[in-house]
């Protein structure tokens, strides 16, 4: 068998053939295997040259050196560490899985990462803060059609475009994007204000008797809008190790993230032809309570689908909202 007819088989090039042929047969190979095993088998690594060298700094006795030449290629490759599937399948698995344990691990515990199982029936829910609407879209109803009256496929691209480009408000948008970090800082700071009020405390005092955690993602709705999925729990003072006091419950905490989140204002100064203005969240806040997945309570998030969903949507790729993916 020829070259090329041999490449052919294996669906590559003959060049492409030649050089793996070489890898794999170079003395080094186990070299090359290992470094594409820690990077995760990156599909852009980061090529790094250079040389370390540890000293003594007492003697100035080289303790330890260290140079890229002795790596396959003179290369020492880094993962790429890109969270966006689209970018790097590799990379983006990766972040996904640790994404999936770091919830994980604060809805049901991980001793071994110093998050007691203890932290599994501390009050806790999956709340879901949106941006305002900034105009109309091409969407895909439960039930019916679009209001440009189609029924759009998912794929396609018309999904999240402003049903009237003229009358959208795409400066709104941008600045509710950029400023998307103020707003939830700001709904942090209310919330402790908010349970602590429904607490009969003062901040200081609520704050001696119980912790609020987050773990929050962001995410691209299809619109280009950033919204963000957290998991928001009770803790007694000391953190997830000590139990949250009797009144942390799961209804004042539901009750106290509607009322931050409604109080939440973000005042956006006038800029060249933009008038000033004041970001709110969106009125649609989905606030659901997270039960052990051994509950059986129906039509509750367990655990599980929790970390799951959270996962999910933080390799979720930007490109599906038709932006740029960087
Ligand atoms: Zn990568
Ligand atoms: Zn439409």
């Amino acid at each position: 068998m020829t070259d090329t007819a041999t490449a052919t088989a294996a669906g590559l090039d003959p060049a492409t053939l030649r050089d793996l042929l070489r890898v794999a047969g170079a003395p080094d190979f186990h070299r090359w295997q290992d470094q594409i095993r820690r990077t995760g088998g990156c599909s852009d690594p980061i090529h790094l040259t250079g040389y370390t060298k540890t000293l003594d700094r007492a003697t100035g006795t080289v303790l330890h050196t260290y140079s890229t030449d002795t790596d396959p290629g003179g290369r020492l490759r880094v993962a790429c560490g890109n969270r966006r599937a689209s970018r790097c399948p590799a990379c983006a698995w990766t972040y996904a899985g640790d994404t999936y344990h770091l919830i994980r691990a604060g809805l049901v515990g991980d001793p071994g990462k110093g998050t007691p199982e203890t932290v599994r029936v501390h009050p806790k829910v999956f709340a879901t803060l949106t941006a305002p609407s900034f105009g109309p879209v091409h969407n895909r109803p439960l039930s019916g059609s679009c209001r440009c009256g189609l029924r759009h496929s998912e794929d396609d691209t018309a999904l999240g475009a402003p049903l009237d480009p003229d009358g959208y408000d795409y400066a709104g948008a941008v600045l509710w994007n950029n400023y998307a970090s103020d707003l939830w800082r700001y709904f942090t700071i209310y919330l402790r204000r908010e349970i602590a009020a429904r607490a009969g405390l003062t901040q200081k005092a609520a704050r001696e008797q119980c912790r609020v955690s987050f773990g929050k993602v962001a995410e691209y709705q299809r619109r280009g809008a950033v919204h963000f999925h957290a998991v928001v729990r009770f803790d007694g003072p000391d953190g997830p190790d000590s139990p949250p006091p009797p009144w942390a419950t799961l209804d004042l905490l539901t009750d106290a993230i509607h009322a931050a989140a409604r109080r939440v204002t973000v005042p956006v100064p006038a800029a060249e032809n933009q008038p000033a203005r004041t970001l709110r969240w969106g009125t649609q806040l989905d606030v659901q309570p997270i039960r052990s997945a051994d509950a059986g309570t129906d039509g509750e998030l367990t655990e599980q689908a929790v970390a799951s969903y959270v996962a999910k949507y933080a390799t979720k790729a930007a490109e599906t909202t038709g932006t740029v993916d960087r």
